[in-house]
């Protein structure tokens, strides 16, 4: 059985250094793939040999020729006869380590501010986020931190803690309830000394008395005014950090507000121009979003704004279980649609580069582990176990509620 990492056990100089081989099937001598230097083998597939720095530009241009990369290996280091087929089991043995880590080149700031000795904000914008004819209420809002001493700092892919005013049934002061940061680190002005939510507010029938229940943070969240005090702390959180490797594949699963630090991850990629000297997105980013109808599509206008103007480096797919059939004729929920794109993403999963995050609603992971397990299963691949490997090199990120 082929238990392929192929970016395990290396140190950062090596892992940079090393080849790769991709296994090709799908491409032809006489048709587009004639221009390609390599020779079909009788099984149909083709070996071709990529260094890690070209392995994206490679990977697009099979694509472009309508070939599918069944598998990637490592060549041995310093040898270009053998791939490495180390088994996931000793890999896991050896120290990982990966270029791609999710760190960001900033120090990552954490709890500079805690619920004894939290940070008094302002409100300064709070507007609606779901359009007519949706379901529920959701908001984003931003708050200023100028003033603090220290000033809150944080990154992308980092959440914030708010306490919202007034006491539990206990008497006693509510606690906290954290929120993924919807803004980059330079906040949605660009002056650095501003941080953004996108909160839905909780509504549900309680259970037993039929009573129409609202919840503490998320109501008061969404019910706030321009220039009210907000009582913040954190920043918290290193599971979703983005990788500092410009060149890095980043997909991207959400649903409902889990798109706020996906929002974060993409503005910062396509929005922000000089404000990031040092990180100049040059990867693809893959975003799928699960919401259950349109008006109910966060983000909408500008995320498919992005989609337009870069379009050999962002792509989205929705999954809105509501509108859309999946291929047994039932609702369209997130996991369909990965399964939908199951075969792409297994080959981009395989990269080193590719970086895989999952944001949003409990239980979605069982489906999305369904769908990718069918397609490594194709190449012989045991996906939890491969899957594990992905979290030890950094490049598996999950953050539900
Ligand atoms: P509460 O008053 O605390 O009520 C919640 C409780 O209500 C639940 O514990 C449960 O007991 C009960 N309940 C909820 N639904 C039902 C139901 N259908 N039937 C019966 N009982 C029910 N939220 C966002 O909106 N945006 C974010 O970006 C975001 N990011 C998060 C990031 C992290 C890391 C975490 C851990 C959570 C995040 N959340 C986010 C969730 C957020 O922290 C709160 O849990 C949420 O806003 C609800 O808080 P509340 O005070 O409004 O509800």
């Amino acid at each position: 059985m082929y238990n392929s990492s192929a970016t395990a056990g290396y140190s950062n100089t090596e892992y940079k250094s090393r080849t790769y081989v991709y296994e090709v099937v799908g491409l032809s001598q006489n048709g587009n793939g004639k221009n390609l230097n390599y020779s079909i083998r009788k099984s149909g597939s083709v070996f071709i040999t990529v260094p890690y720095d070209r392995m994206n530009q490679e990977m697009r241009r099979i694509n472009r020729l309508g070939g599918q990369i069944v598998s990637i290996k490592a060549l041995s280091n310093g040898s270009t006869s053998e791939a490495t087929t180390t088994s996931v089991t000793q890999k896991n043995k050896q120290k990982s380590m990966t270029t791609t880590k999710a760190t960001a080149k900033k120090k990552v700031p954490v709890n500079t501010y805690r619920p004894k000795n939290p940070f008094v904000g302002k409100c300064s914008d709070i507007y609606d986020l779901v359009d007519e004819g949706g379901i529920g209420t959701c908001r984003h809002m931003t708050f200023d931190l100028s003033g603090g001493e220290p000033q809150l700092e944080y990154v992308e892919g980092q959440s914030i803690g708010i306490v919202p005013p007034g006491e539990d049934k206990d008497g006693k002061p509510h606690k906290l309830r954290l929120y993924s940061i919807a803004s980059t680190r330079h906040g949605d002005n660009l002056e650095d000394h501003t941080v953004s939510l996108c909160v839905r507010k909780l509504e549900y029938n309680h259970p037993e008395t039929g009573e129409h229940v609202e919840g503490v943070c998320s109501s008061y969240l969404c019910s706030l005014k321009p220039g009210d005090d907000v009582t913040i702390t954190g920043p918290v959180g290193k599971e979703m950090l983005l990788p500092d490797d410009e060149d890095a594949n980043i997909i991207m699963i959400a649903t409902g507000t889990g798109i706020a630090p996906f929002r974060a991850y993409l503005w910062r990629m396509f929005k922000e121009g000089d404000k990031n000297p040092d990180y100049n997105f040059k990867g693809f980013a893959w975003l799928f979003f699960g919401i259950p109808k349109t008006p109910n599509i966060l983000y909408q206008e500008e995320l498919e704004k992005l989609t337009q103007e870069y379009p050999e480096n962002f792509r989205m797919d929705y999954a809105i279980s509501r509108e859309q059939k999946n291929s047994e004729g039932g609702k369209m929920y997130i996991q369909h649609k990965i399964a939908e794109h199951a075969d792409k993403l297994w080959e981009m999963i395989q990269n080193p580069k590719t970086h895989t995050y999952i944001c949003g609603l409990k239980g979605m992971e069982g489906g999305i582990d369904e769908a990718l397990s069918a397609a490594a299963s194709k190449h012989d691949v045991d996906w939890v176990a491969y899957r594990k490997q992905m979290k030890k090199e950094h490049r598996w990120h999950v953050e539900t509620y």
